[in-house]
């Protein structure tokens, strides 16, 4: 396997979507080629943090969002909705 094929299919490798006999070719072509292998420790290293880095929200009940809803549907009458348009002076 040359070197630029092995560096389109680094991420792959790394994240195990290859069919058995491409990640077998990859992983020989790594074991003597240390300019592609450091790459694939670069891509590696990248996926940890990008792995680490993710957070969990939250997410919010229908319950409370359905209270948000009902809260802004119920202003007091009168009084101007936060989703209305305003002319910004185009139309004098
Ligand atoms: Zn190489």
């Amino acid at each position: 396997m040359l070197c630029i094929r092995t560096r389109r299919l680094i991420s792959a490798f790394i994240d195990r979507e290859l069919d058995p006999a491409t990640a077998s070719c990859l992983s020989a072509h790594l074991s003597w080629c240390r300019w592609c292998r450091r790459e694939a420790q670069r891509v590696d290293r990248g996926a940890h943090l990008a792995r680490e880095a993710c957070i969990e929200l939250p997410v919010p009940s229908t319950d409370s969002i359905f209270a948000a809803v009902m809260a802004l549907v119920s202003e007091p009458a009168g009084r101007p909705s936060r989703f209305l348009f305003r002319s910004e002076g185009r139309h004098r």
